[in-house]
């Protein structure tokens, strides 16, 4: 898709959906054919509302999903999974990227990046950049570090293998040792463009006089509404770079006790499920916004920014959402 310049002469804020698309940490200790039909497919009881449903709604905004696929747990008979998958998203038009987990194929007790040596980091990136190259015919444009757990180093490694985008950074993220980045802004270093996670100020209100604020991304699952993505869209400066973000298993509701390290009965978000579609149906009806990839992108002139955004959260949502699997896996 084209990012055209809007007829006010301002570029469109320039809205990147992504999506690590991975078994997660926590299918290591599972078989790994049922972890690729429940993580990645998202199949469960019948229904499959993973990977192809995530495609298939975004293009029916005229919109494009990147996804950040974890190509290392590709052995032990998952690798023709992992080429058809590849394909069947470049078929529809989406895209695909490489998402570093190491763990899976290098030190299962290392599962960031930045615990490797730099020697290390290369043999993963080459290792990752040959298999996405056999199944997409193509070199991967970007990057995304699992758990957001690259340092400065990861720049100096993207250029020496020609991949032209990061897009790791969390601002203060606790597994996130990334210094000396603008918030929200892309940034060039050693000839690689830091896409950064879309962080905002999110003021949640509990009861009069009891306010938390929290930096959060522009994930579904943090129980936004639209109108709050609306806000933040609405703070946001012409040609500002606005990264989503989905997982492969966004829809399932996976409890997950944290205490006992056991899982409960899985379910299907079908109210998230609608969330996406309304928040997808809202952005293409703005004319300041258009959908974008790591190819379309363009780099505008803006200042930082940090969109505030208060809502109000009832107590029992915060309680329910350590029971889900996100919590137990944290981001990786
Ligand atoms: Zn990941």
């Amino acid at each position: 898709m084209v990012v055209a310049m809007k007829s006010d002469g301002h570029l469109p804020k320039q809205i990147l959906l992504t999506c690590d698309t991975e078994l997660g940490e926590v299918s290591r200790h599972f078989d790994a054919q049922d972890s690729f039909d429940f993580f990645v497919e998202g199949k469960y009881d019948g229904q499959q509302v993973g990977f192809d449903f995530l495609n298939q709604t975004a293009s029916d905004f005229g919109a494009k999903m990147t996804h950040f696929l974890d190509v290392y747990p590709a052995k032990n008979g998952l690798e023709k999974r992992f080429s058809n998958l590849v394909e069947r998203a470049l078929n529809q038009g989406h895209e695909v990227e490489l998402h570093t987990h190491p763990s899976w194929q290098f030190d299962e007790r290392r599962i960031f990046m930045f615990q490797y040596s730099e020697d290390e980091q290369r043999e993963i990136l080459a290792h990752g950049i040959k298999l996405l190259q056999k199944w997409s015919g193509k070199q991967p444009l970007a990057h995304r570090a699992g758990g957001y757990g690259a340092d400065n180093r990861i720049f100096k490694l993207l250029s020496e293998f020609e991949i032209r985008f990061d897009s790791s950074y969390y601002f203060r993220y606790r597994n996130c040792p990334m210094e000396g980045l603008a918030l929200n802004k892309t940034q060039a270093i050693e000839g690689v463009v830091e896409v950064p996670i879309t962080v905002f100020d999110r003021q949640q209100r509990y009861a009069p006089g009891f306010k938390k604020a929290q930096r959060t991304q522009l994930d579904l699952r943090m129980g936004l509404s639209i109108k709050e993505i609306e806000a933040v869209l609405d703070q946001s400066p012409p040609g500002a770079i606005l990264v989503f973000f989905f997982h492969s298993f966004n829809f399932l509701q996976i409890p997950f006790n944290s205490k006992t390290r056991k899982f409960g009965k899985p379910a299907i978000d079908r109210q998230l499920m609608e969330s996406y579609r309304s928040m997808l149906k809202m952005i293409s009806g703005r004319n300041d916004c258009s959908f974008a990839t790591f190819g379309d992108l363009r780099m505008a002139e803006h200042e930082p920014f940090f969109p505030k955004v208060s809502v109000s959260a009832s107590f029992s949502q915060k309680i329910k959402s350590k029971w889900q699997i996100w919590k137990g896996i944290d981001h990786v």
